[in-house]
């Protein structure tokens, strides 16, 4: 049996640490990890900030090094505009920098809004970092492994669909290993990077067992999240 996921998910290893708060297909993702006194935010969507507060409070909040997207669906980064602004609002001093799949247009389009808003009363430093190649990233001790992976979304016709830029990232820290596959369809990208994991976090957005290009159903993210020590299945319909 799968393990039941009950929000927040939380995976500790020494002094690296996963917490997923939510990760609800159409409604949600939000994901902190810390690494020794390091920050990173991934895939925030609606609700963010107010996890984080909870969780790491202002001066943590503020020390945010990283943000990693895997795609630019609304329920993986709803949250951005308000931690960026909030950022603003508390005077955050340190820089950060925010990885996303290149081509990722919903990205772009918030921070150059937020741009135009606000840039002559910015007391830090965004710096966008489109990724086009799955060349290893390195911050504060850490190294990020982007790989792509197979996510699709409809066109107007409601029949059609395309392909969005899509990445999903593996978190190296002293030798341990998380692997999040972020939405993907059954891909052999995912299948090496989740192998041997210390932690596979594997979305089963799929609630019945005919397999398209979007999400995985459960046997097929179960088949991949046995091969790491442990998984988490996440993005299942509630
Ligand atoms: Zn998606």
């Amino acid at each position: 049996m799968p393990p039941q996921q009950k929000y927040p998910l939380i995976w500790q290893k020494k002094n690296f640490l996963i917490k997923i708060f939510c990760s609800i297909p159409n409604i949600a993702t939000g994901i902190l990890i810390r690494a020794g006194n390091t920050h990173f935010v991934v895939d925030p969507g609606d609700g963010i900030l107010r996890d984080l507060n909870k969780e790491i409070g202002t001066k943590n909040i503020l020390n945010v090094s990283d943000a990693f997207i895997t795609h630019g669906h609304h329920d993986h980064v709803g949250g951005i505009w308000t931690l960026i602004t909030y950022m603003r609002v508390m005077h955050k001093q340190t820089p950060l920098s925010i990885h996303y799949p290149i081509g990722c247009v919903e990205i772009e389009s918030i921070y150059h809004a937020f741009h135009n808003v606000y840039s002559k009363s910015l007391p830090y430093k965004i710096t966008l970092k489109p990724i086009k190649e799955s060349k290893s990233i390195h911050s504060h001790g850490i190294s990020i492994k982007p790989f792509p992976v197979i996510h699709r979304e409809y066109l107007n016709d409601g029949v059609s669909t395309r392909q969005v830029p899509a990445l999903g990232y593996k978190f190296n820290f002293n030798g341990m290993k998380i692997c999040y596959g972020g939405d993907t369809a059954y891909c052999i990208e995912l299948v090496k990077h989740a192998k041997n994991s210390d932690l596979a976090i594997i979305e089963a957005g799929h609630d019945e067992d005919t397999p398209d290009d979007m999400h995985m159903t459960t046997k097929e993210a179960v088949s991949i999240g046995k091969s790491a020590k442990k998984y988490f299945l996440v993005h299942v319909p509630e």
